[in-house]
């Protein structure tokens, strides 16, 4: 699985942060960005942290 967020779009709630600390942080620019990608047993919550994006900002791939 790969998971990726478009900055542009990228609010910074921190809903996807909080859901998947392990994956997903604030970077430098203040918005997430992918730590590393989803490790089995992790996938479920990526893919339901991807789904609660208030704007749609992950992309998860299998
Ligand atoms: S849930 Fe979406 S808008 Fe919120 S920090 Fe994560 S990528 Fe950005």
């Amino acid at each position: 699985m790969k998971a990726e967020v478009n900055q542009d779009l990228c609010i910074a709630c921190g809903l996807c942060i909080s859901m998947c600390p392990d994956i997903f942080e604030l970077d430098d620019t203040g918005k997430a960005a992918v730590i590393r990608e989803p490790e089995a047993g992790e996938e479920d919550i990526t893919r339901d942290a991807a789904i609660s994006c208030p704007v749609d900002a992950i992309a998860v791939t299998e």
